[in-house]
């Protein structure tokens, strides 16, 4: 195996000792590579002669020199409520490094054995569960949606135990950071002002370096300002792709605004603007409109653990550009869909009647947008075709071609920009399924194959019309078990 292009560091280690517990991997047995990301590991610097020379690292039998592996504490608001005892349970950051271009990749490793944080869990991971992050995070990065990486998958032989007898797997997750918003509560709430402020310096230092010199209560105040604004803007991108996270706890917040731990997530199919992706949410706290809120109330959360550090002035003001965040980039992201380059003030009804016509006549979400993006070329049928009741969709698209008319562009031009934002291709739930219960029959071939299918989420792809399409009855409202 040669390692080029890349520098080692262990940025992290120079926090205060609570941060972290140095903890090796517990072995698995007989890996098998599943995937991996060769497109991804030649932009971090890691040469790749043969990708199964990893499997023995992600089964955690070797580590390469170098590595220093820990688990990372924090602790967080889960479901709302304060839980002190989490942390790393089962994943290990083995090292950072820093590639070819400058950027920082954290390697963790998921599903490495117990830790210190394991509670009661056994610090595995399951290969549904680390295919279902696998495809995800890949999709959402070619969606263009800031989002944590996936670098390898490997499958084990070593049974788990979940609702019933599963099989190991790890994953090679990389980010530029996985610095929590839960990291803020863990030293405010229980290591005092020196391990809040070593951290919060950490974190400028690499991931906000332009505030650096910044003096410091005008630093604080920015950093915290866009950590704010980039979780209001991620939330947005999530709204307007029809993406549901299912576990927004505050130590599932990443601090640079990435998309962070793939649990339950789902695309929506037909828009369902209360649809609850995760089955042990009863109450909906994290339902999909329920996101925007949900997104705000952790940034509460991390602002209120930065009350040792800043004046309460600089956190209230650096709370109120959530909103505008917010709005700003969801009504142009909608603008953009919708195919609107003249700024009309009465586009925001048309928008918010767009979400109340497709909630209420159940109408599938990519897909309208995607109709809306030939409207011209392909004509009204792929978009009426997906009302029950047609006179609705024509009521709507005769509404819609009329406010077409103030707009300049040619209609190609529209069609092109309006092509590059909505997608033709998702990850929808049925179609994780099916390569999933092709990968636990030792087939990946459907798993390779959908990831590049998700690749290129805004191309025609003709040829794969068929990942296109609406989900089968079996494959609609799937229970997605919480459990990884
Ligand atoms: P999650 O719901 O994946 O965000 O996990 C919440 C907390 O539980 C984190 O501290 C995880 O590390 C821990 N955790 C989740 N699953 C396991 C497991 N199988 N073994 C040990 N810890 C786990
Ligand atoms: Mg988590």
């Amino acid at each position: 195996m040669t390692l080029t292009d890349f520098r080692v560091e262990h940025r992290y280690l120079n926090l205060p000792d609570a941060f972290y517990s140095r903890v090796y991997p517990t072995p698995l047995h007989q890996p098998r590579m599943v995937c991996f990301n060769s497109a991804l590991a030649e932009e971090m610097g890691v040469a790749v002669d043969e990708p199964e020379q990893w499997a023995a690292i992600g089964a955690g039998q070797e580590l390469l020199e170098g590595m220093d592996p820990v688990a990372m504490k924090y602790t967080g608001h889960q479901f709302g409520m304060y839980n002190p005892d989490l942390g790393d349970g089962r994943g290990l950051l083995l090292w950072e490094t820093v590639g070819p271009d400058g950027r920082r990749w954290d390697w963790h490793l998921l599903g490495a054995g117990q830790t210190p944080f394991s509670r009661f869990g056994d610090g595995r991971a399951v290969l549904r569960s680390s295919i279902r992050e696998y495809l995800c995070s890949e999709a959402m990065h070619f969606l263009g949606i800031p989002t944590t990486r996936a670098l390898f998958l490997v499958s084990c032989k070593d049974p788990v135990r979940r609702e019933s007898i599963e099989t190991a797997a790890t994953l090679m997750r990389v980010a530029q950071s996985h610095i929590r918003f839960g990291h803020f509560e863990f030293a405010a709430h229980h290591q005092g002002k020196d391990a809040l402020q070593a951290l919060t310096d950490h974190t400028i230092g690499l991931y906000f370096s332009d505030l650096e010199a910044l003096p410091e209560r005008q630093r604080y105040h920015r950093w915290l300002a866009e950590v704010v604004k980039r979780t209001a803007r991620l939330i947005a991108d999530w709204q307007a792709v029809g993406f549901c996270h299912g576990v927004m706890n505050s130590d599932n917040m990443s601090i640079i605004g990435d998309t962070f731990d793939y649990g339950p997530y789902a695309f929506l199919d037909d828009f369902d603007a209360g649809y609850i992706c995760n089955h042990t949410d009863q109450g909906g706290r994290y339902a999909y409109n329920r996101q925007p809120q949900i997104g705000f109330t952790n940034c509460q959360f991390l602002a209120r653990a930065m009350a040792p550090l800043m004046e309460e002035d600089d956190i209230l003001d650096a709370l109120r550009h959530y909103e505008q965040a917010y709005n700003d980039h969801f009504l142009d992201t909608l603008r953009r869909k919708l195919g609107l380059a003249e700024t009309r003030e009465k586009d925001i009804d048309l928008i918010m009647e767009t979400f109340s016509m497709l909630h209420e006549h159940h109408v599938d979400y990519t897909l309208f947008f995607r109709g809306l993006s030939n409207l011209a070329s392909k004509g009204p049928a792929p978009i009426r075709d997906l009302f029950v009741d047609r006179q609705v969709a024509d009521n709507w698209l005769e509404r819609y071609q009329e406010r077409l008319k103030e707009e300049s562009r040619s209609d190609a031009e529209r069609e092109t920009a309006m092509r590059a934002i909505n997608p033709k291709y998702i990850l929808r739930n049925y179609l994780a399924q099916q390569v999933i219960q092709d990968a636990q029959g030792g087939n990946y071939e459907p798993m390779h194959k959908l990831l590049e299918v998700l690749k290129l989420p805004f191309d025609e792809q003709p040829e794969n019309e068929a990942y296109a399409a609406m989900p089968p009855d079996w494959g609609r409202h799937l229970n997605i078990s919480c459990s990884s």
